[in-house]
């Protein structure tokens, strides 16, 4: 495995709405590779968008990131700041958190990008697609000759299109060589015809070319991070496995890295090298990919496993996890395990909120929960019923964090809760 790219350390994503704090991302760490596939996987509601969007800083008001640091390693920029912003440095790397937001928005785009579920909203039905993605690239460009750019990608930018940018915003103006490099992004993603396709409107193209035809957008400003959440949720089965394919082989293309979110455990399992599990707002079991699937310690990892589909039919029935996901205002969290009232194994040790332990054996797979540490004991089991009715969290009653824009899951979603059994539409 190569250097470590990102390092997100205490990550808090916080909602201050009118019923009160929604805790929707609650102090994650993370730590992904060049060039892996990073996966983050739960239930709509657990905060896997969230985490996404406040990575690439995206989170509006109400919503604010409260806490952490994201450590992201860019000898360039990191060189270039480093004597105005002393704080925001640790040797080649930088805390993106730290930096002014006009250099953190320059990031975006060129080093972070994102695609997400569903492109029939991403993109504007009055432009051709082929006009969309050079604006993108028309936008990269401009910004990369910015003295603060962290990367220089104006080759092939002539001066007069240099000059002519600066003059004119990149919606009366687009470059003949952006134009150019839109048609060479549509042949990348395997569009075919892409001269002609350039020219079409989004209605014009099927679920799969417009998303194939997003990842050309995404990738305009060649990122070092792309982050896909749910990347193929809105399209058919044969569809989902050719961006798969697709975004398999651009990764070793561009050596990116790619942070996968999904409900999807097919699609990690396919995909990633390691994974984390996300419930209601943190991290609750990570590892590599061998580890949270044969070896996994936490009941809710067992739980989204049992509710495969097994076309094959070993396992008989779908065992659905029992009950919703718990509401994440922080009054109503409380300090047992989030867990608690869904889990089979629960015991009277849970009612405390476990931290995270390592897996035994292992120094890379760990579980935020005591059966990490301890056996489970029948003796200290929690009675059925304990968590009353009236106890359980009012899911239904909160705002969804995860609605805060395109991609995102929907406020019913989440404020519901799903089971994994409702959800399982669009498993592979
Ligand atoms: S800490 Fe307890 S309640 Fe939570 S997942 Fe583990 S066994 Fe279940």
């Amino acid at each position: 495995m190569s250097a470590e790219l990102l390092r997100i350390e205490g990550l808090k994503t916080r909602f201050f709405t009118d019923e009160g704090q929604v805790n929707a991302v609650d102090g994650i760490d993370l730590a992904i590779d060049r060039g892996e596939t990073y996966g983050i996987v739960g239930e709509s509601g657990s905060g896997k968008s969230v985490t996404a969007r406040s990575i690439i800083d995206l989170i509006e008001p109400p919503g604010e990131i409260t806490a952490g640091e994201i450590w992201y390693r860019e000898p360039s920029l990191a060189e270039a700041i480093a004597d105005d912003h002393p704080d925001a440095v640790d040797g080649d790397r930088v805390d993106i958190r730290r930096i002014p937001k006009s250099i953190r928005r320059t990031l975006r785009g060129s080093n972070f990008s994102m695609i997400f579920q569903d492109p029939q909203s991403s993109f504007n039905p009055t432009i051709t697609v082929g006009e969309q993605i050079a604006e993108a690239v028309e936008v990269q460009r401009r910004a990369s000759a910015t003295p603060r750019s962290t990367r220089a990608r104006t080759e092939g930018y002539s001066l007069t299109s240099m000059v002519l940018g600066s003059v004119f915003s990149s919606r009366r103006y687009v470059s003949p060589e952006s134009r150019e490099r839109a048609v060479e992004l549509l042949e990348l993603v395997g569009i075919p015809d892409p001269v002609e396709r350039a020219d079409e409107y989004p209605h014009e193209y099927s679920g799969g070319m417009l998303q194939r035809a997003m990842i050309a957008q995404a990738l305009a400003g060649e990122p070092d991070v792309l982050i896909a959440d749910e990347p193929t949720t809105a399209l058919d089965v044969t569809i989902q496995a050719q961006i798969l394919d697709l975004l398999d082989d651009l990764q070793d293309e561009l050596d990116m890295t790619i942070l996968l979110i999904t409900h999807n455990l097919g699609v990690v399992a396919r995909m990633c090298d390691r994974v984390g599990v996300m419930y209601a707002g943190e991290i609750v079991e990570r590892g590599q990919l061998a580890d949270v699937f044969d070896d996994h310690v936490h009941p809710y990892t067992e739980g989204l496993l049992g509710s495969i589909p097994d076309l094959e039919g070993a396992r008989g029935r779908l065992e659905p996890i029992p009950g919703n996901v718990p509401s994440l205002l922080d009054e109503e969290m409380g300090d047992r395990c989030h867990f608690a009232d869904r889990c089979p194994k629960a015991m009277t040790d849970c009612l405390e909120h476990p931290p995270e332990y390592d897996a035994e054996g292992s120094d890379h797979h760990t579980a935020r929960c005591v059966l990490a540490e301890r056996a489970y004991d029948e003796a200290q089991a929690l009675p059925e019923g304990y968590f009353g009715e009236d106890e359980r969290p009012a899911a239904d009653k909160h705002a969804d964090p995860d609605a805060a824009g395109p991609g995102s899951e929907s406020a019913a979603e989440a404020t519901q809760g799903r089971s994994v059994e409702e959800t399982g539409g669009d498993r592979t």
